[in-house]
């Protein structure tokens, strides 16, 4: 598919059942990324070469990128409904489009955003490159006035690890200042969770490292937009940043997202189920997911995410060292950080670096695709044993 066929994904028609290019999504993550030819191989291959024959224009891989990322790309955008450029991890992803702001910007960011975000936030006030202002997630008329004032509003949602969800239609939706950029970081919910561009979002950032890549085996990441120009400038930050993908990378993010929406159905309907029950465990004391009725932003992701994602956090009762104890007394479920592989994951948030805010009790819980009652029989036993 040529770049300008992937432009012409129209984010008007992605507001009800998620079609991309005439098929449904999920079968889309399927066929996309697929060299057609008589005797061509059926996947696309890991290209590992940095050099290309001449003449072509297809001269180096951190340039042009190869067929590998090509295919990546091209399921990706079609899935958010844009041009995608992968990275060689979220963070390559979201440092293209910090440092290609103008000396002087304003920035409004999330009031917890991802840690390493805030990071790169951090330092470019310190450097007297921009200002930044933080603003809670759920504060929808902050954001929108946000929007009329500064040049890059990056929100993240659901956000880490509260699973704050933002009023995106409504955010996007806001009168802007001319030519800022409303980014969002759309890691936790995936592309068949919710759709950024669709509501007026200008790049959808994912870290693919998470459910995208699915398996915990590969760092990558992505930033999907419909502005060509965007698109250029980004691509060319990728280029002289060095922040492309690796070649088995690639290909190992490309089998990955084949499952994408198998991965996701599964683990929501699991996410759900343990968080009802967790709910009613009399020794979990608070369950923050989007779906429960009882989270503060239940009614935005109501309104139009396409379930609720499959990460939430859950406190123990007791003291902080008993989350601990619970994570070490997990048997099926891995004590690990990172989130969004086919395997259940769990750590205790305060113990991150940059998360010492976080309720000291807090376990952070990224549900995997293992069976349901087996989950739950090893939360239950986990507790019970630190009881
Ligand atoms: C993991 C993560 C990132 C960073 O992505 P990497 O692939 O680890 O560089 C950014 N945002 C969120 C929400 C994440 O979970």
């Amino acid at each position: 598919m040529s770049p300008d066929e992937k432009a012409s994904c129209n984010p008007d028609d992605r507001a009800d059942g998620l079609e991309v290019q005439g098929m449904q999504a999920s079968t889309w993550v399927i066929a996309a990324g697929r060299n057609r030819v008589p005797g061509a191989p059926l996947n696309v291959p890991p290209v590992l070469a940095s050099n290309f024959y001449l003449p072509s224009d297809r001269l180096y891989s951190r340039t042009n990128g190869t067929e590998t990322t090509d295919a990546l790309e091209e399921i990706i955008g079609g899935l958010d409904g844009g041009r995608a450029l992968v990275f060689g991890s979220g963070m390559g992803a979201a440092a293209a489009v910090l440092d290609g702001l103008p000396v002087g910007s304003t920035i409004a960011l999330s009031a917890d955003p991802y840690h390493g975000v805030a990071g790169l936030a951090d330092q470019g006030v310190e450097q007297g490159r921009w200002s930044v202002e933080r603003i809670d997630m759920a504060d929808t008329a902050a954001w929108v006035d946000a929007a009329g004032r500064v040049d890059l509003l990056w929100l993240e949602s659901p956000a880490n690890p509260l699973l704050t969800v933002a009023d995106l239609p409504t955010i996007c939706a806001a009168p802007r200042k001319a030519g800022n950029l409303i980014a969002v970081d759309s890691t936790f919910a995936t592309p068949f969770v919710q759709q950024p561009l669709a509501m007026g979002a200008d790049l959808v950032m994912h870290s693919a490292t998470k459910f995208i890549g699915g398996h915990s085996d590969l760092l990558a990441g992505a930033l999907v937009m419909t502005d060509d120009d965007l698109y250029e400038k980004l691509a060319y930050r990728r280029l002289l940043a060095g922040a492309s993908i690796g070649g088995l990378e690639a290909f190992l993010a490309v089998r990955g997202a084949r499952t994408l929406a198998l991965r996701m159905a599964t683990a929501q309907d699991n996410a759900m189920e343990l968080a009802r029950r967790l709910d009613a465990h009399g020794e979990i004391t608070t369950v923050r997911y989007p779906g429960l009725p009882s989270h503060p932003t239940h009614a935005a992701a109501a309104s139009f995410m396409n379930g609720f994602g499959a990460v939430m956090s859950f406190d123990v009762a007791g003291p902080g060292e008993r989350a601990d104890q619970v994570c070490q007394a997990a048997e099926l479920i891995n004590h690990a950080t990172s989130l969004g592989g086919v395997e259940s994951t769990m750590e205790r948030r305060a113990t991150i670096a940059g998360q010492e805010t976080m309720p000291p009790t807090l376990i952070r819980f990224s549900v995997g695709c293992e069976d349901v009652d087996d989950i739950w029989a090893d939360l239950e036993q986990a507790v019970k044993h630190t009881a």
